[in-house]
């Protein structure tokens, strides 16, 4: 199994150096926050990932979850590491401060994510879930339940869920049909199934509170006949503790190919007592809230696990002794060379490094716009707001399709071993598939992004994210560079315009090569940038790392971003296709 390192280096570069995250407080007007104190959450955060989370991970995959007489049971020292995140206040790291919580920055919450996900899909996946609770609740919930709920689900006592998905209703939520009945106090009977529920249930916390959507008697059909509803799974006494258990049981959980240490549940609700969130039938609007949270930190999981991965096939690709390096003995005391001599295993190697460095970019550009959306003025707010949503599903689909690419080249690295389980090469890639179809499968993630980002507006997000490329790319000092980022970045406005005049079928067909074609763009012009940045700094080896994989990520997968971009342009058979045989 590879010890887990936290990327430290790469966190300072891309803050300290890249982002300028001095600067970026201070005319963000946050009082108290500066680069240092990035550097000293992000370095904590990083003891906590390696020394608590990543030993975990392992045994938490061999032993998985198990259901005793209803209740879920986490494998050992899962519910002990939480209690410990929970007391050192990592959840309540971004919570509102009016519940609590801490406020930081996204520039600063955002690695240590990262980290946690690299050390532990599985444990950080419960808690990430709970982080996007809060900010529904805290953005559409009355007053009384932000006050009863907030507290506990921002430091972390109580756990939150999504409950969404239904036997019969999995991407199309319209066809959902968990029932909520209207009580003369004011609450709600909720009664229906939900299925793959993210710890529905576990031995964590003394509650756990559900976001479950259902419907009102006389709703409307369809999306628009959807509301939100807060059910936790004890209801509370008069001093607001934990009291008898409300109506909600576990029915069954999941046996999976991977996160075997999170338990996925089936939920019974049968007449459980909710409350409604937000407006009555507005429900899908309200969880939008907690999914486009949820969906840039499935992207993360993709990202945690692509690094994972990338350092433990380079510390066995340094290690491992088969064959003569090529270009002549690089050991020649030793009966072979490290395999990381071998062309071929660089190129395996940087394929990783140079998109898992480049998704971390952009997962910090992300975050600065993050910030600036919470705590910049009106004006820059919108224009952040614009930028995160437009790059919501570029971010979710791109890192997690990564991730499964960069843990299988992984086990490629390990040859056998890395088949084994023992090396724990193939659980990153067990665990990571799961990100590319939950909180909306990666295909939904492409059509978000044509049909909500791009088309709706018109391209006033697409302008806007643009304009924040646009200013990467003027400040590239090295002419040459600059003209290359230049060049990749109009060419992507110019196809992302045009796709504006595109009927919507033909769109709906070329949504994923899109989605991918912006990716790599934007990922090239980050490239660019920040190796621009850092020929100015310092550390020379970095500097001489940063040169050489951007030069790997513009010359030999850039180009991928040709084929999608022929591919977007040809018509899609009819499903008449794949039927002729029958
Ligand atoms: C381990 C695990 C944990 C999960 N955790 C949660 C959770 O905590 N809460 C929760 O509510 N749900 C959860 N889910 C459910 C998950 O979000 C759904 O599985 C996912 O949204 C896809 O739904 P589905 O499985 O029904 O697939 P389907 O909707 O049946 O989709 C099947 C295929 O058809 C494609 N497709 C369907 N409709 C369209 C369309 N309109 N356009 C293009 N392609 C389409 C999909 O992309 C997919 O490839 C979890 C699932 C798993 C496996």
């Amino acid at each position: 199994m590879p010890e887990y390192r936290a990327p430290l280096e790469d966190f300072t570069f891309l803050l300290q150096d890249w982002l300028s995250v001095d600067k970026h407080y201070h005319q963000l007007d946050l009082q108290g926050f500066d680069g240092e104190l990035a550097q000293e959450v992000v370095s904590a955060g990083a003891k906590f990932a390696q020394d608590v989370v990543a030993p975990l991970n392992q045994p938490g995959d061999e032993i998985g979850c198990s259901l005793q007489e209803g209740k879920v049971k986490t494998p050992p020292g899962f519910a002990q590491a939480y209690q410990e995140y929970v007391a050192n206040g990592w959840n309540a790291m971004l919570g509102p401060e009016e519940y609590d919580g801490q406020g930081l920055p996204y520039t600063m919450a955002v690695p240590v994510h990262e980290m946690l996900n690299s050390a532990n899909l599985s444990w950080r996946l419960t808690t990430m879930l709970t982080e996007s609770a809060v900010l529904a609740v805290n953005r559409h919930a009355s007053e009384w339940l932000k006050e009863t709920y907030l507290p506990k689900l921002v430091s972390g006592e109580w756990t939150g869920t999504m409950n969404l998905t239904e036997p019969q209703a999995g991407t199309d939520l319209a066809l959902l049909s968990t029932k909520a009945i209207p009580k003369d106090d004011g609450s709600y009977a909720i009664t229906g199934s939900k299925i793959f529920i993210t710890g529905g249930d576990h031995d964590w916390t003394s509650n756990i509170v559900h976001m479950v959507l259902a419907r009102l008697p006389d709703a409307p059909a369809g999306v628009k006949g959807i509301s939100l509803f807060l059910v936790p799974k004890y209801l509370l006494d008069a001093h607001g503790q934990p009291g008898p258990h409300n109506a909600v049981s576990v029915g069954s959980i999941e046996h999976k190919m991977g996160i075997k240490a999170s338990p996925t549940c089936v939920m019974n609700f049968d007449d459980a007592t909710g409350w409604l969130i937000g407006e009555e039938n507005q429900g899908l609007s309200c969880m939008f809230t907690m999914m486009n949270d949820a969906r840039f930190q499935v992207g993360i999981q993709g990202l945690g696990a692509a690094q994972a991965s990338f350092q433990g096939a380079l510390d066995y690709a340094q290690e491992r002794l088969q064959s003569r390096a090529p270009q002549g003995p690089a050991k020649p005391d030793a009966k072979a060379d490290p395999i990381v001599y071998q062309p071929d295993v660089a190129r395996m190697l940087l394929t990783q490094q140079s998109l898992t460095e480049g998704c971390r970019a952009l997962s910090l550009l992300y975050a600065k716009h993050m910030d600036i959306a919470h705590f910049g003025s009106d004006k820059d707010k919108h224009q952040s707001q614009q930028v995160v949503e437009f790059l919501t599903p570029v971010c979710k689909a791109f890192f997690t399709d990564m991730g499964l690419e960069t843990t299988s080249l992984g086990i490629q690295v390990f040859g056998g071993h890395g088949y084994i389980r023992e090396w724990g090469m193939e659980q990153l890639m067990r665990d990571v598939r799961i990100t590319q179809l939950y909180e909306g499968t990666n295909g939904i993630q492409a059509t978000d992004l044509i049909g909500r980002k791009l088309v709706r507006d018109q391209g006033e997000k697409l302008n806007t994210t643009f304009a924040v490329f646009s200013d990467l790319v003027t400040a590239i000092e090295d002419p040459t560079a600059q003209a290359s980022a230049q060049t990749v970045l109009q060419n992507w406005h110019r196809t992302s315009l045009a796709c504006l005049d595109m009927p919507s079928a033909e769109l709906a067909g070329a949504a994923y090569d899109y989605l991918a074609y912006t990716a790599y763009s934007l990922l090239s012009v980050c490239w660019s940038s920040m190796a621009d940045v850092a020929a100015r700094s310092d550390n020379k080896a970095l500097s001489t790392s940063k040169h050489q994989c951007a030069h790997f990520f513009n010359t030999r997968i850039l180009p991928r971003a040709e084929a999608h971009l022929t591919a977007m342009k040809c018509d899609l058979p009819t499903p008449q296709a794949y039927t002729a045989n029958e």
